[in-house]
């Protein structure tokens, strides 16, 4: 490692350009000229600017978006053509795969060897757009028969239709670009809604990289518009827009529970034909999950490396996934804790763009500052720090890195054992039997995920099904574009990912025939 890092031949190489918005099929800059700066956490240098979004800005960007569902072509397209063009946009992805990978590692600093994985690379957000141009000609209703005479005495058939939910609010957050952008783009465009999309202020490369495929795939101007800026006024200005029809949110707790507070607010445009408020809502939001470690586990070595993996590697457990609980069955303890340590001392954090890099740095200097206040906060509330929360110096003092930390003995009670840190921190619980394992893991607000460790297939699955958590893995763990992804109690609202996923982008429509004559 040299004593200078720096990131910005690779954005020159890679043809990055100040960021604009892109409203109603054209690109251009903020209605008041803000621009901001996207800057690279792995050494803090400016990357690129780009444009912010206004309030009036935000306005031009749902108003397009409402023309283009009322009056345009993509919500009336026949199903197969639409399916065509997204499946267009499929092959695009594809072809500028590589591209997109180096540019999300450009945009939070995840390494590169992290970026091209299948679960958070281009080829996933190529997977989730292929997934749910199928279903475009599969959006079906239902027929029922006259339950009894209606009214008039007469039989009637009725039927449901699914239609789209209309103009659609996504925002997004900074840790997985590429796969949340497209978890949010493919089901709403699939089911025929029109879109504002609102990406984090601290990563907008790829949104906009994708912007440009989207527009070269021939969705039609007004469908999908891209405005870029922070939660104030950029975001709030897009969660309050009475045409806006549902927001689909991915990120924190607490902006979750304000999206959706606002969205059950009376809203009514100046024309006084829309809104009324009452947006749908899909929140998908933080988790505390724990993995659950038995004795009677094929391997407690590599459950261990697993789960100090989840935290240590790759976005350095800024993940909404990242089993950050790991609860250990007191026989098998020290075995855990031993390979948990062992895989914590072989990271590699560096520059984002070397193959070699392991893991990557905190999104922000303000995020570092939170992650290493909850570490001191651990040490003082008595849990038994055995390894990291130190920032390395050298080169990497320039960028937001702290290295992984393991906590022992801790109690679940314990901040640290409850609040997500979004950071490099695994938090160790023993437990006395499954009873035990079952009581501590459901003991938590959050409900994203988990994870079982066992050999015993029985077991497996009676403690998947005790766990209240949306996504529960026995002996491996991931997430795929065919399988709801969403969580439990405050980890979230509503589901993404299969047939739920588009699901939530449409609006169920009952047609009653009256037979009679
Ligand atoms: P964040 O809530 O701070 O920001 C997320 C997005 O919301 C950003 O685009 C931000 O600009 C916007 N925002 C902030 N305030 C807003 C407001 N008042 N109105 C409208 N928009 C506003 O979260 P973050 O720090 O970007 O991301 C980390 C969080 O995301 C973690 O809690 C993590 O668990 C969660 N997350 C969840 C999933 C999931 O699928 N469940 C996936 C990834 C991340």
């Amino acid at each position: 490692m040299t004593a200078e890092m720096s990131v910005l031949g690779h954005s020159e190489a890679l043809g990055v350009r100040p960021g604009r918005l892109y409203v109603g099929g054209a690109w251009s800059d903020a209605s008041d000229g803000a621009v901001a700066d996207q800057v690279n956490p792995a050494t803090n240098e400016v990357v690129t600017t780009f444009a912010v979004g206004s309030a009036a800005d935000v306005d031009r960007a749902v108003r397009s978006a409402r023309r283009a569902f009322d009056e345009g072509p993509w919500p009336r397209l026949h199903a197969g053509d639409r399916k065509a063009i997204l499946q267009r946009l499929v092959g695009l992805i594809e072809r500028d795969g590589a591209q997109l990978d180096a540019l999300q590692c450009l945009e939070n600093g995840m390494p590169i060897s992290f970026s091209s994985l299948p679960v958070l690379s281009a080829s996933m957000a190529a997977g989730i757009f292929d997934h749910h141009a199928g279903w475009i000609d599969k959006l079906c209703g239902e027929t029922y028969p006259s339950y009894g005479p209606s009214p008039t005495g007469n039989d009637v058939q009725m039927m449901s239709v699914r239609e789209p939910v209309g103009v659609v609010a996504a925002i997004t957050p900074w840790n997985a670009p590429l796969m949340l952008f497209a978890q949010k783009a493919a089901p709403a465009l699939a089911a025929g809604c029109t879109i504002v999309m609102k990406p984090s202020e601290l990563a907008v490369l790829t949104a906009l990289r994708l912007t440009e495929l989207i527009e070269e795939a021939g969705i039609p101007p007004g469908v999908f518009n891209l405005v870029p800026g922070p939660g104030d006024p950029t975001g709030e200005a897009l969660i309050n827009h009475p045409m806006v029809d549902k927001v689909t949110f991915t990120g924190s707790r607490a902006v979750g529970r304000h999206i959706l507070s606002v969205a059950g607010e009376a809203a009514s445009a100046p024309e006084g034909i829309w809104g009324g408020g009452l947006k749908r809502v899909t929140l998908e939001l933080g988790g505390k999950s724990p993995s659950l470690i038995f004795s009677d586990a094929t391997s407690v070595e590599t459950a261990g490396q697993i789960a100090m993996g989840m935290v240590a590697l790759g976005i350095s457990g800024q993940g909404c996934v990242c089993q950050t609980r790991a609860l250990v069955e007191r026989s098998v303890y020290d075995t855990f804790i031993e390979a948990a340590l062992s895989l914590a001392g072989s990271v590699v954090q560096g520059d984002p763009f070397d193959p070699a890099t392991t893991a990557g740095p905190i999104i922000s200097a303000r995020q570092l500052a939170k992650v290493v206040g909850y570490i001191e906060g651990a040490d003082a509330a008595g849990a038994r720090r055995l390894c990291g929360g130190e920032r390395p110096g050298g080169a990497l003092a320039q960028g937001n890195f702290v290295t992984p930390a393991l906590f022992a003995d801790v109690d679940n009670a314990m901040t640290v054992a409850r609040e997500e840190v979004f950071g490099p921190v695994l938090v160790a619980i023993p437990f006395d039997d499954e009873s035990d394992a079952v009581r501590i893991a459901n003991d938590s607000d959050y409900g994203l995920g988990a994870g079982v460790y066992t050999a015993s297939i029985g077991r497996g699955f009676r403690v998947a099904r005790a766990l209240r958590a949306g996504t529960v893995g026995i002996n491996d763990y991931t997430v795929m574009p065919n399988a709801p992804f969403g969580g439990y109690k405050t980890s979230g609202l509503g589901r993404e990912g299969g047939w739920a996923g588009i699901e939530a982008f449409t609006e169920l429509k009952t047609i009653v025939v009256g037979l009679g004559d």
